[in-house]
């Protein structure tokens, strides 16, 4: 086997031969932990038939423990810079590929289609770029991709905001966004002292199982979206002052929301995080006559 990418030595040293300068703008934190980068991909459950898409990798830390335990790896990396490092690095795995592209602007559904023929088991792992973590899983959520789930290192702050229950401080419409798609759980806590540059604010492993079907069925799912933010808009302030503030203006607005809570069995006077998504589907459903 060859010798590990990501232990301090080897890192430093790939970093020197290539002058390479971290850019704090690209979320540039990378892993020297060879210990971590093995649990993180023990929680993606991949088998030897498993494709797994990387979001940055970097100088291929993570690539390569993926590339020893899949079929095939693809990575979506924007900085051009670190293309000839990967090249070196990946050379001794021939199942990587590399796409020069931003993610947020990559067709990632068109590359899976391309890349990963006859590959049913597909995986998302990564040690996200922080600037960007929720853009990044919303979109992957939001395309509706056939994986079956993420797996990736991100802020604790943000994974205890995805991993919320209701009526706790973190449960907001991040977490109801990310719960409607996936059973969400935190994997584990890592410390700062496995990255290089060390990063500001604590990390966290989140993992993300796809759901069959959504969690809760609704008749819009962009207005049920809405509802769920606008409920949240002003934390302290009671449902039906939110949602008044919040949805579009129109005729009897207060009336309105005030009947679809009564026919959603809701107390008004309730806060956004005391519901659960349950509650939330139904009053975006008793809402969404008057308001679309
Ligand atoms: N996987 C490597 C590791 O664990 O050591 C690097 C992880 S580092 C936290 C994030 C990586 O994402 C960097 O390589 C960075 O250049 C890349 N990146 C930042 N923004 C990106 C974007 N919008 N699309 C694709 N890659 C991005």
């Amino acid at each position: 086997m060859h010798k590990d990418i990501a232990t301090p030595a080897r890192t430093r040293a790939i970093l020197d031969k290539y002058g390479f300068s971290f850019k704090k703008s690209l979320g540039q934190n990378f892993l020297i932990d060879t210990n971590i980068l093995r649990r993180i991909v023990d929680h993606a459950d991949l088998t030897e038939e498993s494709g797994a898409i990387e979001i940055g990798p970097g100088i291929g830390a993570l690539t390569e423990q993926l590339a020893r335990r899949s079929k095939k790896v693809v990575a979506f990396e924007i900085d051009q810079r670190l293309l000839p490092i990967l090249e070196e690095t990946l050379s001794p795995y021939p199942n990587t590929a590399i796409i020069n592209e931003d993610v947020l602007k990559a067709d990632v559904k068109e590359a899976i289609d391309r890349e990963f023929s006859g590959i049913d088991d597909i995986m998302v792992v990564a040690n996200l770029p922080y600037y960007v973590t929720t853009p990044i899983i919303m979109k992957l959520l939001e395309d509706k991709l056939p994986i079956r789930g993420i797996v990736c290192m991100l802020q604790k702050e943000v994974a205890d905001r995805i991993s919320a229950r209701p009526g706790t401080k973190d449960y907001g419409s991040l977490s109801i966004a990310v719960q409607y798609y996936t059973e969400a759980e935190t994997a584990m806590i890592v410390p700062k002292t496995v990255f290089i540059p060390q990063p500001n604010v604590d990390s966290a492993v989140i993992k993300l199982i796809k759901r069959q079907e959504p969690a809760v069925e609704v008749k819009s799912e962009p207005f049920f979206f809405q509802v769920t933010k606008s409920s949240f808009a002003q934390r302290r302030k009671t449902l039906l002052n939110n949602l008044t503030s919040q949805l579009p203006e129109g005729k009897q607005k207060k009336e309105q929301i005030i009947s679809a809570l009564e026919k959603a069995e809701i107390d008004p006077g309730r806060r956004g995080e005391t519901l659960s998504i349950d509650e939330f589907a139904r009053l975006s459903d008793a809402l969404f006559p008057y308001f679309s």
